[in-house]
């Protein structure tokens, strides 16, 4: 079949996948299969920008290379690898860092919070993030990333950094990306306030055992105005009717958003359904999981193959970068 177009993405090793990354972004990199080529990068040096310690670096590129293959990344058609696997990216980093004004960096609202985040570790590398990310996402030569509407800002610097770079040297080598905007549900932790994080220990792991989701799951806020068994909740503010909508059947749904409301039903219950149809839901990919981890380097050796892919594509583009920019070969 043939693809609309060329999709890149990439997210850093986090280790084993939540429910916010399943329904922010794997559950969407798994569709997308079907209409384009897609690269999916585990992009481990913006990792280095931000972590003290690197000592579980490795181990978190592993476990969430197996969730993505569990999800159902299909390996034989999408490109998935480390980025650190292809140096290239480091190269096309340094050539675009020479067309963008430094200021620029340092005025963007992410730069800010981040040495709000890390006022101890205000390096050169996190300057230069989006750079990176530029570089992450041109090499490639990728038409479109899917993005959340918040992301808007960072792909903007992305195009605006290409179409400096091609008028600075006159060329039209590198493609200005454009936003595959998805439509992607905010998906709040079990303290139904903040946003689900491993970070805040308010996450569903995917790899749970489905003992461990349902006592995450009996661990979520409801509405909080309900207070007794007897008194009628508010379905609209409850982060478990949230996934309900997400992971139960059309019926069920109707009936708790009755139920609550008049007290018929009592969040007990409510999040023992839930629990169940969110097992149920996960039972495959578990499965997949389980079996694929009985071989850890099958999954090291589809990530090199990838970077190999990968690493094709990048030299292409960089032998045009060189002779784009005049260095000598
Ligand atoms: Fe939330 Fe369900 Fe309790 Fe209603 S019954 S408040 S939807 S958990």
């Amino acid at each position: 079949m043939t693809k609309k177009g060329r999709v890149f993405s990439g997210a850093r090793p986090t280790g084993r996948q939540h429910l916010g990354n399943y329904l922010g972004a794997m559950r969407n990199y798994v569709a997308l299969q079907d209409e384009y080529e897609c690269i999916y990068c585990i992009v481990d040096i913006h990792a280095l920008t931000t972590v003290e310690t690197t000592q579980e670096l490795r181990a978190n590129t592993y476990d969430m290379a197996l969730d993505w293959l569990a999800v159902g990344i299909r390996p034989e058609e999408s490109i998935m690898f480390v980025q650190s696997h292809v140096p290239q990216v480091t190269e096309l980093h340094t050539i675009l860092s020479m067309v963008t004004p430094l200021g620029k960096l340092t005025d963007l609202p992410t730069f800010k919070e981040k040495v709000r985040q890390n006022p101890n570790n205000v390096n050169y590398g996190l300057v230069g993030y989006p750079v990176l990310m530029t570089a992450d996402i041109a090499l490639y030569r990728a038409g479109l990333v899917p993005v959340g509407v918040d992301q808007g800002p960072h792909i903007e610097f992305a195009r605006e950094t290409v179409r400096s770079f091609n008028y600075r040297f006159n060329t039209n080598v590198l493609i200005e990306p454009q936003m595959k905007v998805t439509e992607v549900p905010k998906v709040l932790g079990i303290d139904g306030v903040q946003k689900m994080s491993k970070s805040l220990d308010n996450h569903i792991e995917l790899a749970s055992t489905p003992e461990e989701t349902q006592k995450r799951v009996m661990m979520m806020v409801t509405d909080p105005q309900r207070m007794r068994r007897s008194d009628p909740g508010n379905p609209d503010v409850c982060n478990v009717f949230s996934l309900h909508k997400i992971f139960s059947s059309a019926d069920e749904v109707a009936n708790i958003n009755v139920e609550c409301r008049r007290a018929g039903i009592g969040c007990v219950d409510c999040k023992k359904l839930l629990a169940k149809n969110l097992n149920a839901h996960l039972e495959p990919f578990r499965a997949r999981r389980e079996a694929l981890n009985q071989n850890p380097q099958q999954v090291w050796d589809v990530l090199h193959d990838g970077a190999k892919r990968a690493r094709e594509l990048a030299e292409s583009t960089m032998r045009d970068v060189r002779a784009a920019v005049g260095l000598a070969e």
